[in-house]
């Protein structure tokens, strides 16, 4: 059930209660007053019929005591409630009744054998307050002296109607305790709707909201309870979150972009050879690999160059492995300035070079080598002189995909014996694969 209809059902439920409690209340104090009106109402009957009944009882006339008895039996009995009137005398012998057959009797009950004894009238209630019995002495006032007692009228009375009456008042006031209880809760449910159940409402959906990812939901509600003080927090506590959230995610993001950039350089790391900074042969497989089966699939010539040191051993010997470094820098940087941007230089191993030449026939290849064997021979390498050529100069061996080989261990291995071939005719040249099979 909602928070609108268990309160609803609550008040209306407690005023229910209340409005109950305050008809029982209510009727409780009408019986009070009915009751003692009803005792009055029998006093006065009852003193009346003492008085009339006195006369025929002193002289002895029962005859008149009967007909006064009978005319009440006729008039008075079912108006004043009255179930049976008993007169006795000071013997508690019956000398009168409302019913004839009890004549003579001499009752037994405890009422009648007090109200006899007492010189005052008595009143009690019997049977669950149904019935009223009420007793007054029957006597003449003697001035000087004791009254003369002739005996006691008894009465019975019902209270039937009493109660009758009270079931009625009760069942009249339902309407106006049902409409009473109807207005107050309307009232009450109008007030708790605007005060209670409309901001609960409001802090729910900025809650939802927020949980559902807008972090600059935030609720507003303009009272001075502890809902606006429920509401305050609530927002200080989004205000937080948001903010952690953001530090968060910008966190999140720095860290992603360290991460890609720190992929990016190991990713330039494993194809880079750390010496000269050119591709290394790792990259230099997959690149050949991959631009042998574009070069198939577009039907293009592809050429490559493989490129040698002469007597890099001699140079080292003598000048030492750091000088041997600093010419493969100094060469590496002579390659790359020369190659094309689609070209790709890498360092094979040791003194040697390979570059891929996608595009390109071995005529034009020849002609790349050719001008790169020229650059190298012209370069002024520290202790050039003491080669035995009196410069520092390269091999290039050319093959092409694919007139010399049509896969990548073919070309490589026609660039290689085109280079072997070189160093045969004297060093510091270039040539292509031959066509035939070099034994
Ligand atoms: P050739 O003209 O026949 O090629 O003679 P070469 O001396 O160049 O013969 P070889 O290929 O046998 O010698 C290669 C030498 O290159 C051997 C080795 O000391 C040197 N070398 C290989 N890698 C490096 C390197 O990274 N740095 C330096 N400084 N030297 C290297
Ligand atoms: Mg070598
Ligand atoms: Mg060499």
């Amino acid at each position: 059930m909602k928070l609108r209809g268990k309160i609803l059902f609550g008040g209306i439920g407690l005023m229910a209660v209340a409005m109950l409690l305050l008809g029982v209340m209510m009727i409780r104090a009408h019986r009070a007053t009915y009751l003692e009106e009803a005792e009055l109402r029998a006093r006065a009957f009852l003193s009346m019929l003492a008085v009339a009944s006195r006369g025929p009882v002193a002289s002895g006339s029962l005859e008149d005591l009967d007909s006064m008895l009978a005319s009440l039996i006729e008039h008075d009995l079912d108006l004043l409630d009255i179930q049976f009137v008993s007169i006795v005398d000071t013997n508690r012998r019956v000398i009168g009744h409302t019913d004839t057959r009890h004549y003579g009797t001499r009752p037994s009950d405890p009422f009648i054998i007090d109200a006899v004894a007492a010189t005052e009238p008595l009143v009690r209630r019997i049977d669950n307050d149904d019935l009223l019995l009420v007793s007054m002495p029957m006597d003449t006032a003697v001035p000087g002296k004791s009254s003369i007692r002739w005996g006691t009228v008894v009465a019975g009375i019902g209270l039937e109607r009493v109660r009758s009456g009270l079931v009625e008042l009760f069942l009249r006031a339902v309407p106006t305790i049902l409409i009473f209880v109807g207005l107050v809760t309307l009232l009450v449910g109008w007030r708790l709707e605007r005060s209670v159940i409309r901001p609960v409402r409001e802090l729910t959906a900025s809650a939802r909201a927020f949980a559902g990812g807008n972090l600059d939901a935030r609720a507003s509600i303009e009272s001075d309870d502890e809902l606006a003080v429920l509401c305050e927090t609530f927002n200080r506590m989004s205000d937080q979150i948001a903010r952690y959230t953001r530090q968060l995610e910008d966190e999140i993001r720095a860290r992603t972009r360290e991460l890609e950039e720190a992929n990016r350089q190991l990713e330039a790391l494993a194809i880079t050879d750390a010496l000269t900074g050119m591709f290394n042969r790792r990259y230099f497989e997959e690149a050949l690999d991959k631009e042998l089966r574009r070069c198939q699939r577009v039907d293009s010539p592809l050429s490559l160059l493989m490129m040698d040191v002469d007597h890099f051993k001699l140079y080292n010997d003598r000048h030492g492995h750091q000088a041997g470094d600093d010419l493969l820098r100094r060469l590496a940087k002579i390659v790359q300035r020369r190659v094309r941007e689609t070209d790709m230089a890498c360092r094979y191993g040791g003194e040697e070079f390979t570059i891929i030449l996608p595009g390109t026939t071995t005529p034009d290849a020849l002609v790349v080598a050719s001008q790169l064997r020229q650059m190298v021979e012209e370069h002024p390498f520290a202790f050039a002189e003491t080669q035995p050529s009196g410069k520092v100069t390269v091999s290039i061996g050319v093959a092409t995909f694919p007139d010399h080989a049509e896969d990548k261990a073919g070309l490589i291995s026609c660039a290689d014996k085109a280079m072997y071939l070189v160093k045969q005719g004297g060093r510091n040249g270039v040539r292509a694969a031959p066509s035939e099979p070099v034994s």
